[in-house]
């Protein structure tokens, strides 16, 4: 098969995040699914039910904006339209990772929210982690249930399911899955040590204002007023 440069550097790097991934334990070997935009009119995604650890730059599948396979002898993922409903309401990002991170998982499972200000970094960077309402997996549900996350946030959890991360590159959504997981796992150790303690609104204002002079521009849940949990925050 003949690629362009971009096309086999796109192609190749999403074999290594898919591998990162599984290494991290994000997934187990055939979940997730990872993607990019290439071009003005296609994406380049995981395929369906092969091991995500040892998958090769042919066996990524080129799909258009609606799905439909555009070439490639394997079959989309088949979270595919979490991909397309993503894209299509987040024209500027070119990249997205799915994964099932444990603990942020289980955080959906015992009904604990991530969508607090808890980490100083995180609150500059992406704000909080929403979490769209549960919808059954291989339906319209599942795509629906996040499409207005994914206009104000670049990470939001599924519930009762993974995490989904928006990136201007694989390695930008790839960083952001990192920080979903990371948050949760920090939490889960600070709660089985004592009682979490959120940043005041004060020193939530003070952080943000140090996005400009950091040069922070990631959408962020509270300068956006993503979900209604927070109050209105000045970026
Ligand atoms: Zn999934």
């Amino acid at each position: 098969m003949i690629w362009c440069d971009e096309e086999a550097a796109l192609r190749g790097a999403i074999c290594q995040v898919a591998r990162m991934a599984y290494d991290k334990g994000f997934i187990t070997n055939v979940d997730g699914n990872f993607s990019v935009r290439f071009g003005n009119d296609g994406i380049l995604i995981t395929p369906a039910g092969l091991p995500k650890a040892f998958l090769t730059p042919d066996q990524i599948t080129h799909i258009d904006l609606e799905g439909n396979v555009v070439a490639g002898s394997t079959r989309p993922s088949s979270e595919v339209t979490m991909h397309v409903v993503a894209y299509k309401e987040r024209p500027e990002m070119r990249a997205i990772c799915h994964a099932h991170p444990k603990h942020a998982v289980a955080f959906t499972l015992a009904g604990l929210s991530l969508d607090v200000t808890v980490i100083p970094e995180v609150v500059v960077t992406i704000g909080t982690i929403p979490t769209a309402p549960y919808g059954t997996p291989g339906t319209t549900e599942l795509p629906e249930s996040l499409r207005s996350i994914v206009r104000c946030s670049d990470v939001v959890m599924l519930d009762r399911h993974g995490a989904l991360t928006l990136g201007t590159s694989i390695i930008d959504a790839f960083r952001k899955l990192e920080v979903i997981e990371h948050t949760a796992e920090i939490l889960y150790y600070a709660r089985t040590l004592g009682a979490v303690k959120e940043l005041s609104p004060e020193e939530v204002r003070k952080l943000l204002s140090t996005r400009s002079p950091l040069g922070v521009t990631t959408k962020n849940t509270l300068c956006s007023r993503c979900g209604g949990s927070h109050e209105g925050y000045q970026c």
